[in-house]
C-alpha cells in the first residue's frame, strides 16, 4: 500500500468509529411531525418522496390537500397504482384569489381537517401528508391552538408531514423536523409556465 492509501485508510477508520458511536447514541423511535416550509419549490415534492418511501415499506399512507382544487396531477395518477394502500383527498377549492369566497374556503378547510382527523384515528395509516395546511393556518381558516394540540397528541407511531409557506411558530415549535425550502432561482420568474410532470 502506498503512503497515501495508508493515510486515507487510517483517516477513514477514525471517521467510521466517530460515525458508529454517533449512530449508536441515537436509540429513540417515534412518529415524526415534519414541516416543509419556505418560499422555494419542493415542499409538496419532498412530501411525495416520503410517501413513496413509506409505500415501498408496505405502509398505508394518507394525503389531504387543503387548498389545491380538483385538477388532475401526475402524483394522484401514480399513487392510484397502489390501490387501497393510499387514501387521497383533494378537498381545497383552489387558491383564495380564485374562489374569492371566504366562507366557502373556510368550510372547505374545516371539512379537510375533519377528514385529516379521521385518518389520524385510523390505526392502519403510518404516514399522513397534510398538504398546504400551513396556508389554512396562515389565513386563520382553522384554529391554530387546536390543530397544534391535535398534532402533538397524535398516535406515537404516526408520521405527519405538513407543507406550505409561512409555517406558524407554534407548529415549528411542536415539530420534530422542519425544513425550509429556499428559492435560489425559479423558472416562473423567466416566464416559464408550470410544467407537466414537474409541477403537476
Ligand atoms: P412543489 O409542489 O412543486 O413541490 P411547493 O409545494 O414547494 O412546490 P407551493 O407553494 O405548493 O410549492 O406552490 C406550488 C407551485 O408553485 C408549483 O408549481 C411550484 O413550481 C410553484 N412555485 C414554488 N416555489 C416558487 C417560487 N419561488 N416562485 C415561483 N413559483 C414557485
Ligand atoms: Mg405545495
Amino acid at each position: 500500500m502506498t503512503d497515501d492509501a495508508a493515510r486515507h485508510r487510517e483517516k477513514m477508520e477514525k471517521r467510521k468509529a466517530v460515525q458508529d458511536a454517533e449512530v449508536a447514541g441515537k436509540t429513540l423511535e417515534k412518529g415524526l411531525l415534519i414541516v416543509h416550509t419556505g418560499p422555494g419549490k419542493g415542499k409538496t415534492t419532498a412530501a411525495l418522496g416520503l410517501m413513496l418511501r413509506a409505500l415501498g415499506r408496505g405502509w398505508r399512507v394518507g394525503m389531504v390537500q387543503f387548498i389545491k382544487g380538483g385538477w388532475e396531477t401526475g402524483e394522484r395518477k401514480a399513487v392510484a397504482a397502489f390501490g387501497p394502500q393510499v387514501t387521497w383527498h383533494t378537498l381545497g377549492e383552489g387558491f383564495t384569489w380564485e374562489t374569492q369566497d371566504k366562507a366557502r374556503d373556510i368550510a372547505a378547510c374545516r371539512h379537510a381537517w375533519e377528514v385529516a382527523l379521521g385518518l389520524m384515528a385510523d390505526e392502519g395509516v403510518r404516514l399522513l401528508v397534510l398538504d398546504e395546511l400551513n396556508i389554512a393556518l396562515r389565513y386563520e381558516y382553522l384554529d391554530l391552538a387546536e390543530v397544534v394540540a391535535t398534532l402533538r397528541a397524535r398516535r406515537p407511531d404516526l408520521h405527519v408531514v405538513v407543507t406550505g409557506r409561512n409555517a406558524k411558530p407554534a407548529l415549528i415549535e411542536a415539530a420534530d423536523l422542519v425544513t425550509e425550502m429556499g428559492s435560489v432561482k425559479h423558472h416562473f420568474a423567466a416566464g416559464v409556465k408550470a410544467q407537466e410532470g414537474i409541477e403537476f
